[in-house]
């Protein structure tokens, strides 16, 4: 029985709660009684026995405060997010008599002073004298009874003042069997089958391509012309599309007559393409085609419109706008600044927004899909880097305004407080990774720390509370969203777009903190909850990633997002590969590929990876610098258990060994980074050796999906077991020995895991990214967006692939 069908054959108690926690509750919410109340309404003569729930941990900046937002109240705390059936308003709360508590904040440990704005309030700050941690208290008396819960906060040096530069997906070259392949089926098949699509003016499912701009373009023009089709939100099939494009073209295709092929269709679609996208810009620069034509409702009734911008918050505006900016920055990007058609539209509508948006007399707002805060400050920065004179900080500016105005809202779209006193990864998954990328860029920028304060706590919240082996998040048990704390189920949501966002969010912090930790986060994402997100072919796509999966990809969906966003990020290797410092360059990720970073020391420094990662911990890395010069490089000493949720045995952490030039190199490491400055010429070689083992992974024992479970990893790959090769629903033996073999005839090639079972059977893991590649006969199953709640998902049915292997404890 659960707590709420408990409850519900109760008497009426009083309950008298402290809620010590920011993050959860708002104080503004009425307290919720429904659950204590008997059905007959009786009231019990009982004393009431008290309660307290813990708070949510948080980590502050030493120079910064922590937003504290106590509750107390008579009865239930109010409830989050998932807690309530999906879609059903927040219960109405009887008055429940009793007599108002007093409130008080002190602290019960810490190394240093803590001062309180005003100790007495339930809504007040604390600051603290020292770095540590600390545990502050919120009591609360009513006369008769008292009540306490605590908070535990640590408190922590801010990151350096001057973030780490990104380094721009230019002309590339990639050398890496396994990347190879992958790009290669993103360029020939699942890129041109997504421009296909959105040529086609007959799709019954997602539809709204780019008719939608050739409709809005003629009704601007005052020319007779079609409804707007799909989601409100359906522009950004195209605008992914195009970024994905733009960034497809810089990669060499080393004469493979395919990709050249592939190539020639992405230019003349480009060219195809933004003479139509153009067209549908209003004369203000504003771009969003369901605002400029009329629409058809979900019943066929079509509203003329006008719609007013900027009123209504469901309607992606500031989604397809940042998609639009973003694609536009690639684009200039690949042309080598020489057509700036996309950039300068780009420029119109950022500027059309910071001519309306903004403090009074503009107007405040906030987008219910966040997108445009990222996409702005990127735009921001590369402004300024093409044309100067910080003719981009209005871009930055009005990023940061967005996320000010997100208030009074709910947890679903993160607006449930100010973006700076949230501490915890709630709501819509993408929405959420989306807002923490935004709001690391604003720590970056600005070098707020009640921002770097929000976004640490929300990393640590995340990484440490809500995050899959895989590095997907969103477990899915709020609409697409987040879970509770350590709740952790297998049939996750894992969106892919959620696998983007996390990515970008992690390498904004790597960043921000110029640490590996967040480079070793992205790259388990990359691997294992992203790459896999098309099949081997690049012909079928996952919207969601569950780690227990039962059903094949499918080709196209309803919803305007992961389609294009895939390619965009999976091709962005070099940006995500590197770093830079105006002392150096930093290695995130090992893939044989050829990139130049440029500015390095004042001189550009190709460099040259050769590798066969993941598959061999062997690499060696040439450093060609255009003019010879002293400079640091430093390489991210790989750090497979960054998430405390996680643990893989044996240690597969390091670097076994590093030699220049065939000389050994004594390990200087400084924030997981091998730090190795000298004079450097063209020419010069580091090779390294990274070890590569089979490692069971186990989770802490609070996620209950994983109880009694191992999961397989070698590497940065995650591995799953299916079906089609075994009874997946044996146990694996606590000592059975692991061993890897290289199948180049499976999969396109890959490492297997193999062992067996404790019945003696054998058993062979592949990675996660392959996974269900070989179930052709099996019915796709339509996958729904809205999945996770109640009534969107077809029943359940078991899984046939699965990441957690049951395990055999030891003396059974
Ligand atoms: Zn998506």
């Amino acid at each position: 029985m659960d707590e709420k069908t408990a409850n519900r054959g109760m008497s009426r108690r009083e309950l008298l709660e402290a809620v010590g926690k920011a993050a959860a509750v708002s104080a503004a919410l009425p307290p919720l009684i429904e659950s204590a109340l008997g059905s007959s309404g009786t009231v019990a003569a009982q004393a009431a026995p008290l309660t307290s729930v813990a708070g949510v941990d948080r980590i502050v900046m030493l120079q910064g405060k922590t937003y504290l937002n106590g509750w107390a109240g008579y009865g239930r705390p109010p409830a989050r997010d998932w807690e309530r059936e999906r879609g059903a308003p927040v219960p109405p709360s009887p008055p429940v008599p009793g007599p108002a508590p007093t409130a008080a904040w002190s602290k019960d440990s810490g190394p240093g002073a803590v001062t309180f704005a005003d100790a007495n309030r339930l809504v007040t700050t604390a600051t603290f004298s020292a770095p540590g941690a600390y545990v502050l208290r919120l009591t609360v008396d009513n006369g008769e009874s008292k009540a306490s819960s605590t908070l535990n906060v640590v408190v922590e040096t801010p990151p350096p003042p001057t973030p780490l530069d990104g380094v721009h997906t230019r002309k590339y070259r990639i050398d890496s069997p396994l990347w190879s392949n992958r790009a290669k089926a993103l360029m020939v098949s699942w890129i041109p089958h997504c421009i296909d699509q959105i040529n086609r003016t007959d799709l019954q499912q997602g539809p709204g391509g780019i008719d939608n701009f050739v409709e809005a373009g003629k009704a601007l023009a005052g020319q007779p012309h079609g409804n707007h089709k799909g989601y409100v939100f359906s522009n950004a099939w195209v605008h992914q599309t195009v970024e994905a494009m733009s960034i497809a073209l810089v990669i060499d295709p080393r004469g493979d007559p395919d990709i050249i092929r592939a190539h020639e269709k992405m230019r003349a679609t480009l060219e195809d393409w933004i003479p139509k996208i153009l067209s549908a810009q209003e004369p203000d620069g504003y771009l969003q085609t369901a605002f400029t034509l009329p629409r058809v409702n979900a019943r066929g009734v079509v509203d003329p419109g006008p719609f007013e911008r900027w009123t209504r918050r469901g309607d992606h505006e500031g989604y397809t706008a940042g998609y639009f900016i973003e694609s536009a920055i690639n684009h200039y990007v690949m042309t080598g600044g020489k057509d700036a058609r996309l950039y300068s539209a780009a420029r119109k509508l950022a500027d059309c927004w910071c001519n309306n948006i903004g403090p009074a007399p503009k107007r405040t707002w906030y987008d219910g899909h966040q997108e445009m805060e990222q996409a702005l400050v990127r735009f921001g920065r590369f402004v300024n880097e093409t044309e100067g004179g910080g003719k981009g900080q209005k871009y930055i500016q009005l990023a940061k305004f967005l996320l000010d105005s997100r208030a009074n809202g709910s947890e679903y779209d993160q607006s449930y407080l100010p973006v700076v006193q949230q501490y915890e990864a709630v709501g819509h998954a993408v929405r959420a990774v989306y807002t923490y990328s935004g709001m690391a860029d604003i720590a970056a920028e600005t070098g707020d720390v009640d921002y770097q304060s929000a976004v640490m706590s929300i990393w640590d919240n995340l990484v440490n509370r809500k995050y899959y082996v895989t590095g997907g998040v969103g477990s899915g048990e709020t609409s697409e969203g987040f879970g509770p704390d350590y709740s952790l189920r297998n049939n996750a949501y894992c969106e892919s777009c959620s696998s983007c966002g996390e990515i970008f969010f992690q390498w904004k912090m790597n960043l921000l903190y110029h640490d590996a930790r967040y480079a070793d986060l992205y790259e388990e994402t990359l691997y294992n909850a992203l790459l896999g997100a098309t099949d081997l072919e690049g012909r079928n796509f996952y919207y969601t990633n569950p780690l227990d999966a039962n059903a094949p990809r499918t080709s196209w969906h309803n919803c305007p997002c992961c389609v294009g966003n895939i390619p965009r990020t999976l091709l962005m290797l070099p940006t995500w590969m590197y770093a830079r410092a105006a002392d150096g360059i930093y290695v995130n990720l090992f893939i044989g590929s050829t990139v130049t970073v440029e500015n390095v020391a004042g001189t550009d420094v190709q460099m040259v990876q050769a590798t066969d990662y993941p598959w061999n911990g062997k690499m060696s890395i040439t450093v060609n610098p255009k003019t010879p010069g002293r400079f640091g490089i430093r390489i991210r000493v790989p750090n497979r258990n960054v998430s405390r949720l996680y643990v893989g045995a044996p240690d597969s952490s390091g670097i076994a060994s590093v030699a220049v030039n065939g000389s050994a190199v004594k390990l200087e490491i400084d924030r997981g980074y091998c730090v190795i400055t000298r004079d450097w010429k063209a020419g010069d070689r580091i090779d390294l050796v990274l070890p590569l083992k089979v490692q069971r992974v186990r989770a802490t024992e609070k996620i209950a999906a994983d109880r009694g479970r191992v999961a397989l990893r070698y590497g940065p790959l995650v591995y799953n077991i299916e079906k089609v090769d075994q009874d997946i629903t044996q146990a694996l033996g606590p000592a059975s020995a692991l061993t890897t073999e290289w199948r180049g005839d499976l999969l396109g090639g890959v490492t297997v895991v193999k062992g067996t079972f404790a019945d003696g059977s054998p058993l062979t893991a592949i990675p996660n990214f392959a996974r269900y590649n070989r179930n052709p006969a099996e019915a796709p199953k339509p996958q729904s967006p809205y999945g996770a709640g109640a009534g969107g998902r077809p029943a359940p049915r078991p899984p046939t692939s699965i990441v957690w292997i049951k395990e055999q404890s030891p003396g059974t």
